[in-house]
Protein backbone atom coordinates (compact mmCIF):
# COMPACT_ATOMS: atom_id res chain seq x y z
CA UNK A 1 0.00 0.00 0.00
CA UNK A 2 1.40 3.58 -0.91
CA UNK A 3 0.66 6.04 1.32
CA UNK A 4 -0.52 9.10 -0.32
CA UNK A 5 1.48 12.57 0.25
CA UNK A 6 0.52 15.89 -0.22
CA UNK A 7 3.87 18.34 -0.24
CA UNK A 8 3.80 21.85 0.03
CA UNK A 9 6.88 23.62 -1.52
CA UNK A 10 7.04 26.90 0.11
CA UNK A 11 10.20 28.08 -2.60
CA UNK A 12 11.56 31.47 -1.75
CA UNK A 13 8.74 32.73 0.77
CA UNK A 14 8.03 33.25 4.20
CA UNK A 15 10.22 34.84 6.95
CA UNK A 16 10.80 32.54 9.75
CA UNK A 17 7.73 34.09 11.69
CA UNK A 18 5.57 34.17 8.51
CA UNK A 19 6.48 30.32 8.23
CA UNK A 20 5.61 29.60 12.01
CA UNK A 21 2.17 31.23 11.51
CA UNK A 22 1.67 29.20 8.36
CA UNK A 23 2.23 26.10 10.22
CA UNK A 24 0.44 26.61 13.29
CA UNK A 25 -2.62 27.69 10.98
CA UNK A 26 -2.48 24.97 8.63
CA UNK A 27 -2.30 22.16 11.38
CA UNK A 28 -5.17 23.81 13.11
CA UNK A 29 -7.35 23.56 10.20
CA UNK A 30 -6.08 19.90 9.66
CA UNK A 31 -7.68 17.64 12.19
CA UNK A 32 -6.22 14.41 13.06
CA UNK A 33 -8.10 12.26 11.12
CA UNK A 34 -6.93 13.19 8.12
CA UNK A 35 -3.38 12.24 8.42
CA UNK A 36 -4.33 8.21 8.76
CA UNK A 37 -5.12 9.37 4.72
CA UNK A 38 -2.05 10.98 4.07
CA UNK A 39 1.27 12.34 4.71
CA UNK A 40 1.62 16.27 5.00
CA UNK A 41 4.77 17.49 4.44
CA UNK A 42 5.80 21.53 4.21
CA UNK A 43 8.98 22.80 2.31
CA UNK A 44 10.14 26.03 4.01
CA UNK A 45 13.58 27.84 2.66
CA UNK A 46 16.37 27.17 5.01
CA UNK A 47 16.11 30.01 7.18
CA UNK A 48 12.78 28.69 8.12
CA UNK A 49 13.70 25.23 8.88
CA UNK A 50 14.51 25.07 12.78
CA UNK A 51 11.95 27.46 13.57
CA UNK A 52 9.14 25.15 11.93
CA UNK A 53 11.10 21.89 13.09
CA UNK A 54 10.93 23.54 16.69
CA UNK A 55 6.70 24.49 16.10
CA UNK A 56 6.19 21.07 15.07
CA UNK A 57 7.54 19.00 17.88
CA UNK A 58 6.47 21.33 20.67
CA UNK A 59 3.36 21.23 19.00
CA UNK A 60 3.26 17.55 18.65
CA UNK A 61 2.09 18.46 15.30
CA UNK A 62 1.78 15.43 12.39
CA UNK A 63 2.86 17.60 9.60
CA UNK A 64 5.98 16.70 8.71
CA UNK A 65 9.06 19.20 7.79
CA UNK A 66 10.85 18.69 4.32
CA UNK A 67 13.83 20.61 2.48
CA UNK A 68 13.54 22.39 -0.88
CA UNK A 69 17.23 21.52 -1.48
CA UNK A 70 20.60 19.73 -0.44
CA UNK A 71 24.44 19.88 -1.20
CA UNK A 72 25.83 16.65 -2.44
CA UNK A 73 29.23 17.14 0.19
CA UNK A 74 28.23 16.49 3.54
CA UNK A 75 30.44 19.40 4.60
CA UNK A 76 33.37 21.46 3.47
CA UNK A 77 34.53 24.76 1.62
CA UNK A 78 31.19 25.07 -0.24
CA UNK A 79 29.79 28.82 0.13
CA UNK A 80 26.50 28.55 1.34
CA UNK A 81 25.42 25.34 0.59
CA UNK A 82 23.20 23.14 2.98
CA UNK A 83 24.38 19.16 3.50
CA UNK A 84 22.13 16.13 3.94
CA UNK A 85 23.74 15.89 7.95
CA UNK A 86 22.98 19.14 8.36
CA UNK A 87 18.89 18.60 7.54
CA UNK A 88 19.03 15.40 9.23
CA UNK A 89 19.67 16.86 12.18
CA UNK A 90 16.56 19.20 11.82
CA UNK A 91 14.52 16.17 11.56
CA UNK A 92 13.79 16.58 7.91
CA UNK A 93 12.14 13.88 6.54
CA UNK A 94 11.58 14.34 2.66
CA UNK A 95 13.94 17.20 0.59
CA UNK A 96 13.15 18.31 -3.01
CA UNK A 97 16.18 17.66 -5.55
CA UNK A 98 16.15 18.58 -9.49
CA UNK A 99 12.81 21.40 -9.25
CA UNK A 100 13.23 22.29 -12.40
CA UNK A 101 13.52 25.97 -11.19
CA UNK A 102 17.31 24.76 -9.70
CA UNK A 103 17.72 23.25 -12.96
CA UNK A 104 16.92 26.27 -14.89
CA UNK A 105 18.11 28.99 -12.98
CA UNK A 106 21.24 27.14 -11.30
CA UNK A 107 22.27 24.47 -14.00
CA UNK A 108 21.22 21.51 -12.04
CA UNK A 109 21.80 18.16 -14.18
CA UNK A 110 21.58 14.93 -13.82
CA UNK A 111 24.41 13.85 -12.38
CA UNK A 112 23.91 16.70 -9.98
CA UNK A 113 20.75 15.05 -9.23
CA UNK A 114 21.90 11.61 -8.72
CA UNK A 115 24.33 12.81 -5.98
CA UNK A 116 22.19 15.04 -4.17
CA UNK A 117 20.02 11.98 -3.68
CA UNK A 118 23.14 9.49 -2.73
CA UNK A 119 24.02 12.07 0.12
CA UNK A 120 20.35 12.25 1.18
CA UNK A 121 20.23 8.38 1.46
CA UNK A 122 23.31 8.07 3.48
CA UNK A 123 21.52 10.03 6.04
CA UNK A 124 17.91 8.57 5.41
CA UNK A 125 15.94 11.09 4.70
CA UNK A 126 13.57 10.67 1.32
CA UNK A 127 14.53 12.48 -1.81
CA UNK A 128 11.38 13.57 -3.98
CA UNK A 129 13.14 13.29 -7.65
CA UNK A 130 11.31 16.12 -9.60
CA UNK A 131 10.80 15.20 -13.29
CA UNK A 132 9.17 16.86 -16.30
CA UNK A 133 9.73 18.24 -19.63
CA UNK A 134 9.71 21.56 -21.16
CA UNK A 135 7.10 22.64 -23.48
CA UNK A 136 9.42 23.27 -26.37
CA UNK A 137 10.78 19.27 -25.07
CA UNK A 138 6.50 18.37 -25.39
CA UNK A 139 5.65 20.43 -28.79
CA UNK A 140 9.25 18.17 -29.95
CA UNK A 141 7.76 14.75 -28.80
CA UNK A 142 10.20 14.50 -27.00
CA UNK A 143 8.76 14.03 -22.95
CA UNK A 144 8.99 10.77 -22.62
CA UNK A 145 12.66 10.09 -23.67
CA UNK A 146 13.64 13.36 -21.14
CA UNK A 147 11.57 12.09 -17.91
CA UNK A 148 12.90 8.73 -18.65
CA UNK A 149 16.69 10.44 -18.67
CA UNK A 150 15.95 12.14 -15.85
CA UNK A 151 14.41 9.07 -13.57
CA UNK A 152 17.05 6.15 -15.01
CA UNK A 153 20.02 9.17 -13.83
CA UNK A 154 18.73 10.72 -11.39
CA UNK A 155 18.12 7.45 -9.63
CA UNK A 156 21.37 5.74 -10.91
CA UNK A 157 23.93 6.14 -7.95
CA UNK A 158 22.04 4.43 -5.27
CA UNK A 159 21.38 0.34 -4.78
CA UNK A 160 18.17 -0.37 -6.58
CA UNK A 161 17.43 -1.92 -3.15
CA UNK A 162 16.83 1.93 -1.61
CA UNK A 163 15.23 3.03 -4.89
CA UNK A 164 11.69 2.32 -3.07
CA UNK A 165 12.63 5.03 -0.07
CA UNK A 166 12.74 8.04 -3.20
CA UNK A 167 9.10 9.68 -4.45
CA UNK A 168 9.04 10.52 -7.95
CA UNK A 169 7.26 13.83 -8.72
CA UNK A 170 5.99 14.34 -12.03
CA UNK A 171 6.10 17.73 -12.86
CA UNK A 172 5.50 19.69 -16.45
CA UNK A 173 7.53 22.51 -16.62
CA UNK A 174 4.94 24.92 -18.86
CA UNK A 175 2.17 23.61 -16.39
CA UNK A 176 4.26 24.87 -12.78
CA UNK A 177 2.88 28.31 -11.51
CA UNK A 178 0.41 28.41 -14.98
CA UNK A 179 -2.80 28.38 -13.35
CA UNK A 180 -3.67 25.14 -16.32
CA UNK A 181 -2.60 22.03 -15.01
CA UNK A 182 -2.21 19.33 -17.27
CA UNK A 183 -4.80 17.22 -18.21
CA UNK A 184 -5.93 14.04 -15.79
CA UNK A 185 -4.66 12.04 -19.33
CA UNK A 186 -1.65 13.70 -19.90
CA UNK A 187 -0.64 13.19 -16.03
CA UNK A 188 -1.82 9.44 -16.00
CA UNK A 189 0.09 9.01 -18.93
CA UNK A 190 3.08 10.51 -18.17
CA UNK A 191 3.05 8.22 -14.67
CA UNK A 192 2.54 4.98 -16.31
CA UNK A 193 5.55 5.47 -17.76
CA UNK A 194 7.82 6.93 -15.10
CA UNK A 195 6.32 3.49 -13.20
CA UNK A 196 7.36 1.50 -16.27
CA UNK A 197 10.92 3.17 -16.61
CA UNK A 198 10.81 2.04 -12.37
CA UNK A 199 10.24 -1.55 -13.76
CA UNK A 200 12.92 -2.03 -15.89
CA UNK A 201 15.35 -0.42 -13.70
CA UNK A 202 13.98 -3.31 -11.01
CA UNK A 203 10.85 -5.62 -11.49
CA UNK A 204 8.07 -4.42 -8.91
CA UNK A 205 9.52 -0.96 -8.08
CA UNK A 206 7.06 0.60 -10.49
CA UNK A 207 4.37 -0.72 -7.81
CA UNK A 208 6.23 0.13 -4.94
CA UNK A 209 7.88 3.74 -5.68
CA UNK A 210 5.37 6.62 -4.47
CA UNK A 211 4.60 8.74 -7.69
CA UNK A 212 2.93 12.04 -7.57
CA UNK A 213 1.91 15.29 -9.66
CA UNK A 214 2.72 18.42 -9.14
CA UNK A 215 2.13 21.81 -10.89
CA UNK A 216 -0.79 24.26 -10.70
CA UNK A 217 -2.69 21.84 -8.40
CA UNK A 218 -5.54 23.95 -6.19
CA UNK A 219 -8.39 23.11 -4.37
CA UNK A 220 -10.51 22.37 -7.50
CA UNK A 221 -8.54 20.06 -8.78
CA UNK A 222 -6.61 18.29 -6.36
CA UNK A 223 -9.23 15.31 -5.89
CA UNK A 224 -9.38 14.90 -9.46
CA UNK A 225 -6.13 13.77 -9.15
CA UNK A 226 -5.00 11.74 -6.50
CA UNK A 227 -8.07 9.80 -7.08
CA UNK A 228 -6.25 8.32 -10.02
CA UNK A 229 -5.09 5.04 -9.40
CA UNK A 230 -1.50 5.35 -10.30
CA UNK A 231 -1.16 9.21 -8.62
CA UNK A 232 -0.11 8.41 -5.04
CA UNK A 233 0.26 12.43 -4.14
CA UNK A 234 0.66 15.96 -4.87
CA UNK A 235 3.14 18.73 -5.14
CA UNK A 236 1.85 21.83 -4.56
CA UNK A 237 3.41 25.33 -5.24
CA UNK A 238 1.47 28.60 -4.57
CA UNK A 239 -1.52 26.90 -3.01
CA UNK A 240 0.69 26.11 -0.56
CA UNK A 241 1.32 29.51 0.63
CA UNK A 242 -2.14 30.51 2.12
CA UNK A 243 -3.25 27.92 5.37
CA UNK A 244 -6.76 28.30 4.29
CA UNK A 245 -6.36 27.04 0.37
CA UNK A 246 -3.77 24.45 1.32
CA UNK A 247 -5.91 22.75 4.07
CA UNK A 248 -8.58 22.84 1.78
CA UNK A 249 -7.03 20.81 -0.97
CA UNK A 250 -5.47 18.50 1.47
CA UNK A 251 -9.00 18.16 2.63
CA UNK A 252 -10.85 17.81 -0.72
CA UNK A 253 -7.96 15.41 -2.24
CA UNK A 254 -8.27 12.73 0.22
CA UNK A 255 -12.11 12.91 0.25
C1 LIG B 1 6.16 23.62 -7.97
O1 LIG B 1 6.87 24.53 -8.41
O2 LIG B 1 6.65 22.63 -7.41
C2 LIG B 1 4.71 23.75 -8.15
C3 LIG B 1 4.00 22.66 -8.07
O3 LIG B 1 4.22 25.02 -8.37
P1 LIG B 1 2.69 25.47 -8.63
O4 LIG B 1 1.82 24.59 -7.75
O5 LIG B 1 2.65 26.89 -8.19
O6 LIG B 1 2.42 25.24 -10.05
Amino acid sequence: MRMPIIVGNWKMNLNHLEAIALVQKLSYRLEKEVFDSAEVVVCPPFTSLRSVQTTIDSDKMKIQLGAQNVHQNDKGAFTGEISAPMLSKLNVKYTLVGHSERRTHFNETNEDVAAKIKSLRKFEITPILCVGETREERDNDQSLAVVEAQVREGLSAIAKSDIENVVVAYEPVWAIGAGQPATIEQANEMIFHIRSVLNSIKGSLGESVRVIYGASVDPGNANSFLSQDGIDGLLVGGASLDADDFSRLVISAIK
